[in-house]
């Protein structure tokens, strides 16, 4: 089939690549113009594992090639997915503004197109929106009718970030919305290759079905790091409660790893929005409060910690390891590490900060942070230092290091191993 993806972020171009490589011909659609060249050139624009070695090879192929042209884009294909950003508004809302503009350019482009085209929303929306908003742009720009002229579908994507590629490409399951049986038999034609089971539902359940997942992903993160506050009060292991209570099968051990909780560009705006939209509702969200409540107090735990163990932070150096909200991106977005950054500053810290791959991007939010080339300089005689991303190479983080640091403390926002108790270290809800 014919495909165009309009947005090439960690959803999009994944998708775009992995469409290609199931034998597609896919056209990605950026507003940004360096992204496109870069995609053109078989060049990968962002960290993800995989993925720079299957784009160079669809787009020598010819299988898959990138424009800024949304018109184009979409005559010449039969689906056009949507997968724009849906950040967050200053008040926690969904902020619909990307995803309005480019359903108002597929409108456009719908207008002058022949022949039966399906538009699937991929990008994270409240339930309601394709239907409520999406679907009047296309009809008001196009000035044809949803399920008639032209399908709809709403089409979650539920990869993580760092394996976007593999998700997609082998996902735990194919949540198609669909507006009308043709869009939905359209879209579950051109996913006939991969090997997940397809669940087919009304438009808004699929809406609902990813907001609803990452919550509950969300809340085993906070359930478990409040558990863990307690066993750090009792001196209990909290690796070994997750372990006994994960070994339910009803349970999972999966999302019970206590930490600094959680970030990144979904969990936080996701679990906010659905926050928001069920206020609108008026039905009261009091469980995901909570989930946001107990993260927000545990991405600046390790600081606190820091202060218990050396005192008042005023002139201190502190070194941070571990920039992006989890190890294998280069994404810091809700990071918990830029939350410890601007407390330590606030604090009056001087902060010097190592990633293998986000520095660039925290460059951005915190520029006024030394950046440095490796841990071992990172944490060369500074006071203490605190782990906010579970990094392989942190694995090695030794002893040897801890002796050239001046009060040998570092606080662990991540379990990166299973020794207990070690002079210099510090868990965020172990010992
Ligand atoms: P992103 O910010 O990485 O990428 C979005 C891209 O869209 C950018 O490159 C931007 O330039 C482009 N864009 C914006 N407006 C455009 C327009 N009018 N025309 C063409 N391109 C345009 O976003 P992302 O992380 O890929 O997320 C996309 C959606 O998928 C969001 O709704 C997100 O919630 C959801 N999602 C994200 C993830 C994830 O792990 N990142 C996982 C599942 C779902």
């Amino acid at each position: 089939m014919k495909v165009s993806i309009i947005g090439t972020g960690y959803v999009g171009l994944p998708a775009g690549a992995g469409l290609a490589s199931k034998g597609h011909e896919v056209t990605c659609v950026d507003i940004d113009e360096e992204k496109v060249e870069k995609i053109n050139r078989g060049e990968c624009p962002i960290f993800e594992e995989d993925l720079p070695e299957l784009l160079e090879q669809v787009v020598s192929e010819g299988r898959l090639e990138a424009t800024t042209d949304t018109e184009e884009a979409v005559k010449n294909s039969d689906v056009t997915f949507l997968a724009v950003g849906t950040p967050m508004k200053e008040d926690g809302s969904i902020n619909l503004d990307y995803i309005k503009e480019a359903a108002e350019d597929v409108g456009n482009a719908l207008k002058g197109k022949d022949g039966y085209h399906v538009v699937v929303v991929k990008s994270t929306v409240v339930p309601t929106t394709t239907e409520e908003e999406i679907i009047p742009i296309l009809e008001e720009e196009s000035g044809k009718s949803a399920g008639e002229d032209f399908g709809v579908c709403m089409n979650p994507e539920f990869l993580r970030e760092g394996t976007a590629l593999k998700d997609f490409l082998d996902p735990d399951r194919i949540v198609i919305g669909e507006l009308d049986e043709r869009s939905g038999e359209t879209l579950e034609k051109l996913y006939r290759d991969f090997e997940a089971p397809i669940l087919r539902t009304e438009v808004k359940a699929a809406e609902l079905i990813k907001y609803a997942s990452n919550s509950l992903l969300a809340t085993k993160i906070s359930f478990i790091n409040e558990i863990g506050n307690l066993c750090k009060e009792l001196g209990i292991d909290v690796y070994e409660v997750a372990d006994g209570v994960g070994m339910d099968h009803r349970i999972k051990r999966d999302f019970l790893n206590a930490g600094c909780g959680f970030g990144g560009s979904c969990f936080p705006k996701d679990v906010r929005a659905l926050i928001k939209f069920m206020e609108e509702k008026e039905v009261e969200p009091s469980i995901l409060e909570s989930v946001i409540d107990v993260n927000t107090d545990q991405k600046t735990k390790p600081v606190e910690i820091l202060e218990e163990k050396i005192g008042d932070l005023e002139g201190k150096k502190v070194a941070v390891l571990g920039l992006a909200f989890k190890p294998g991106t280069d994404d810091v977005r809700n990071s918990p590490a830029i939350d410890m950054i601007q407390e330590l500053k606030d604090k009056g810290a001087k902060v010097k900060a190592y990633d293998p791959e986000a520095m660039e991007n925290m460059e951005k939010i915190h520029p006024d942070v030394k950046y440095v080339g490796s841990y071992q300089e990172a944490l060369r005689g500074v006071d203490a230092g605190i782990i906010a991303t579970d990094w392989e190479e942190f694995k090695d983080i030794d002893k040897d290091v801890l002796d050239r640091m001046e009060n040998e403390l570092i606080v662990l926002g991540r379990r990166i191993w299973n020794k207990q108790g070690l002079n210099g270290f510090k868990g965020i809800a172990w010992d």
